[in-house]
């Protein structure tokens, strides 16, 4: 077990048998594993994406995409802004790669700062131009973010320094979040909501929601999952799951908004059953700013 014929110190074997130690505790302890070279990948692959994300934050290396929201007309009315990670060698890194890890390692707090500043300014910028003025614009807001002590004043000052009017702007929220510290989550929703902001409940469906927290909640949207949308036309539970949705939503006075619509038969049983709103690859891909004036 030591050292494979190298000549090493003491260092090495104790560090792998505290990789080892740490595996077994996290299969339940009282438990045995031996080093494996895997594991020693799986903690360099995560200790690199953790100091790759540091940098990443503070060299700016993200940007934002904009996917369209339409009403049932099919006239965009507003997007979701989407963060991209541009890395200087692996190019761009898709959310699902680096959003867990920044959440676990604290990171999501600087990066989401940047996403919501960011985001503010777009909304600015729409404001200046008279065909994009009365656009909304949808923020993803991880749950560690949102429990930061002094995260309405955060939003507050973005929108703020960047001139955004706040009624345009739309904090997307998963269910996580009504999982603990239930009564500060709705205070602080409360005081955003007064100043004009919106809650988009995200991924609904796939948490944990209790259905007595959801009309405390100043929600303005239920947002259905894309697993239920993906295969409403083959399975028929999620087709009865996206009515239900609809159907809970708009008996508490909440907008549905359906996101990754991919075809046409889609929208048009989404429609049937009184969705309000649709986001996916139908309407278009997460595009730059600048294309989102294309929209037709
Ligand atoms: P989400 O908020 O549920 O975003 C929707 C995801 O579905 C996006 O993936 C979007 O590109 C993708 N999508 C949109 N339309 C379609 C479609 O028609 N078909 C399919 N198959 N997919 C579609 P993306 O951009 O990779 O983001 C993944 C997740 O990463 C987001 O899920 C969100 O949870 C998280 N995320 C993205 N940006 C941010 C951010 O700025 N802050 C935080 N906290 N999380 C973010
Ligand atoms: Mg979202
Ligand atoms: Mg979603």
């Amino acid at each position: 077990m030591f050292g494979g014929g190298l000549a090493e110190g003491t260092d090495e074997p104790l560090k792998r048998a505290d990789l080892a130690m740490y595996q077994a505790k996290a299969a339940g302890r009282n438990a045995m594993r031996f080093f494996d070279p895997q594991m020693q990948a799986v903690v360099s692959a995560r200790a690199a994406l953790d100091a790759g994300l540091r940098d990443a934050v503070q060299q700016e290396q993200f940007f934002l995409l904009y996917q369209a929201q339409v009403d049932r007309l099919g006239r965009l009315t507003g997007a979701e802004a989407l963060v991209r990670w541009q890395h200087p060698q692996r190019g761009q890194v898709p959310p699902a790669e680096f959003i867990p890890q920044a959440e676990e390692s604290g990171l999501i707090l600087p990066l989401g700062q940047w996403v919501l500043e960011a985001a503010c300014t777009q909304l600015a910028e729409w404001a200046r131009q008279p065909t994009m003025a009365h656009l909304s614009l949808a923020v993803n807001v991880s749950t560690r973010q949102f429990h930061q002590a002094d995260f309405v004043a955060r939003v507050l000052a973005a929108l703020q320094l960047s001139g955004a009017n706040p009624e345009l702007l739309k904090l997307e929220l998963t269910e996580s979040l009504l999982v603990t510290h239930i009564d500060d989550v709705i205070a602080k929703m409360c005081t955003l909501k007064a100043h004009g902001v919106g809650f988009s409940l995200d991924d609904f469906g796939t948490g944990y929601s209790s259905l007595s927290y959801l009309k405390l909640l100043p929600l303005d949207q239920l947002k259905i999952d894309q697993t239920f949308v993906r295969d409403l036309l083959t399975d028929p539970n999620d087709a009865v799951i996206a009515r239900t949705i609809v159907a809970l939503g708009h008996s508490l006075g909440l907008k549905v908004i359906a996101e990754g619509v991919e075809t046409a038969a889609q929208r048009d049983l989404l429609a049937g059953l009184a969705c309000d709103a649709y986001q996916g690859y139908y309407f278009g891909r997460p595009v730059a700013a600048a294309e989102l004036l294309n929209f037709k």
